[in-house]
């Protein structure tokens, strides 16, 4: 495209006196198709994202797979089961309605209620439809709540391995993030006393995820109350990501810090429909917190997005107010598909593997492995495992480093069981040099 025949002479190049970037020059993005050498500016904080290596990784299994490569994807966190009955009749019957248009834009108040209703029911608080904000997925709540919570400099503690997203959303809004490592032998629960050791004066939340993506722990009462002390003593603000708490295995209970004495009023719950619901592609997700907090994330969606689909909400109402016998059942599968991976991997010479407490990943201990060569291939860190594995056993995982845990990798297990048994025994053999 010739930018100059749209564009005349006036077209703005780069000024580092008109952007305020008076130190380090932009980051330019060449225009290929142009004779001359134009650059479009890219700001900083952006230019320095990464993308999602969870959806990259999915990307490349379906690349490969459009080559007629019989790649199986463990790569991405995504339930196989179709969206219940129920819910696609409910989304139907908002179209045949004409429920097309613009709602308020930080949701419907039915799907508010939903909310709150379906919010009591899994940890007994009361919420108000003033303290929700429902958002296009949770992916887009913990940029709304990072950025509301973020002022440059401020720093937020993840514990780690945490997911992929949260230290680039928190370092693209100017924050500092400050990972603190959890390990499989301590059943991935925090030190506490490093997490209060790593309070400073800039410090404004604690991230928290369990169940946790990548490694499926669960965190005990004692972490929650620990953590929730800690966060009352330095007058913090607690990030709990709940979307995987419908996903739980052996009977475990759940324990929100919303419920604990006086830490409603410093929590802000992330949930949505995408992961109980199989419901990845329509983009659902909410916010529960203080009413001040909301308005302000109400705010900013009112500018950035306005409302998440009038139809997905509908459905989503459906979802959270209709039967929950699918949500059931498909945890049941869950809990049969970890019963079966899980013991799989760690036959596997070399792999130690923990026992996932919920959501849908395995991620094994694959650092005895570094160091070596495989066909040819030298094996130094998770990255080049996971490279290993697509190529010579045409099975995506993504590697630990995408979760600030190196030496692991994460193998989602919501595919089909079959598709484990052959992932497994192919992971099996390439790792056996075979
Ligand atoms: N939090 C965690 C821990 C996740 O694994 C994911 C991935 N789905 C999300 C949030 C985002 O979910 P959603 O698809 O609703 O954006
Ligand atoms: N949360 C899923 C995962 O970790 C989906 C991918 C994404 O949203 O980045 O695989």
């Amino acid at each position: 495209m010739n930018y100059r025949r749209q564009c005349p002479s006036e077209m703005r190049r780069y000024s580092p006196e008109l952007s305020g970037h008076s130190k380090a020059p932009p980051q330019r993005v060449a225009d290929t198709d142009s004779k001359e050498v134009l650059s479009m500016k890219v700001s900083r904080p952006v230019a320095g994202l990464a993308p999602s290596p969870t959806m990259e990784g999915a990307k490349k299994a379906k690349a490969m797979q459009a080559e007629g490569k019989d790649v199986l994807s463990f790569a991405v966190g995504e339930p196989d089961f179709p969206t219940p009955d129920n819910i696609i009749a409910a989304a139907a019957r908002a179209m045949d309605e004409q429920k097309t248009k613009y709602t308020d834009a930080s949701g419907i108040a039915e799907l508010k209620s939903a909310v709150c209703a379906a919010t009591q029911r899994a940890i007994g608080v009361e919420y108000k439809n003033s303290e929700v904000c429902i958002s296009n997925g949770a992916k887009h709540v913990l940029s709304n709540v990072f950025e509301t919570l973020t002022d440059p400099g401020d720093q937020i503690i993840v514990l780690a391995p945490y997911w992929v997203t949260y230290p680039e959303l928190i370092r693209l809004y100017g924050g500092v993030p400050i990972e603190i490592m959890t390990y499989a032998a301590d059943d991935f629960q925090p030190d506490l006393d490093r997490v209060a050791d790593a309070v400073t004066d800039r410090t404004v939340a604690i991230c928290i995820n369990s169940p946790n993506n990548p490694t499926g722990g669960m965190l005990t009462n004692e972490s929650i109350e620990g953590l929730a002390s800690i966060v009352t003593a330095h007058d913090l603000t607690l990030i709990s990501d709940e979307i995987y708490k419908e996903i739980r295995f052996d009977g475990r209970e759940y324990l929100s810090p919303a419920s604990l004495p006086g830490m409603k009023d410093r929590t802000v719950i992330v949930d949505g429909v995408a992961k109980a619901y199989s419901m990845t592609g329509w983009r659902i997700g909410w916010s529960l917190a203080p009413e001040h907090f909301t308005k302000a994330v109400a705010n900013l969606q009112s500018q950035q997005t306005s409302n998440p689909c009038s139809i997905s909400q509908w459905a989503s109402v459906e979802a959270l107010n209709g039967p929950q016998d699918s949500v059931e059942q498909m945890r049941q599968e869950f809990e049969k598909r970890r019963d079966y991976i899980i013991p799989a991997l760690q036959a596997i010479d070399g792999i130690e593997c923990a026992m996932p407490g919920g959501a849908f990943y395995a991620f094994p201990d694959v650092s005895s492995f570094f160091g070596r060569t495989l066909k040819g291939m030298a094996i130094t860190n998770s990255e080049d495992m996971s490279a290993y594995l697509l190529e010579h056993a045409w099975v995506s995982t993504v590697h630990g480093m995408a979760f600030g845990c190196e030496g692991f990798i994460r193998l989602s297990f919501a595919c089909s069981m079959a598709q484990i048994e052959e992932g497994v025994s192919r992971i099996a053999r390439a790792l056996a040099g075979e």
